[in-house]
């Protein structure tokens, strides 16, 4: 018996729109969305890569959402902090973020800090943001 199952999904960065939260606070901070069900024929899974540029400024602000994230650094250095400890993020770090934990990342170098991200969900928009004072 075949079974049918649902085609391979590939997606190239550099065809994904860069998004942003839209206030000029937040310039610092870009992402692309590669793999969500509003845009790719997928299902379960999010991915995007995240791009911090160098300085404080540039802070991806504290936040939690009820979805658990996996953080993998692709190029530059940074600090993910995480219920209150700092933990280094370098080329190749893999972090695991529990749902609901708060978490925030600096770009600590002199380079963009670009990190490739996973939410267990089908949909971007499915992630809550709750960003927390500082
Ligand atoms: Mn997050």
């Amino acid at each position: 018996m075949k079974i049918d199952l649902p085609p391979t999904v590939l997606v190239s960065e550099q065809e994904c729109e860069i998004e942003s939260w839209g206030d000029p606070e937040s310039d610092g901070v870009r992402w692309r969305t590669l793999i969500s069900a509003d845009r790719t024929p997928t299902e379960a899974l999010t991915a995007g890569i995240v791009e911090l540029d160098p300085g404080e400024a540039n802070t991806f602000r504290p936040h939690r959402h009820e979805e658990p994230e996996i953080y993998h650094v692709l190029s530059g250095e940074g600090t993910l902090l995480a219920a209150g400890k700092k933990h280094p993020l370098g080329k190749g770090t893999t972090a695991f973020i529990p749902g609901n934990q708060e978490h925030a990342v600096t770009n600590d170098g002199s380079a963009p800090l670009r990190i490739f991200y996973v939410f267990p969900t089908g949909s971007f928009s499915d992630v809550e943001y709750e960003f927390l004072d500082p």
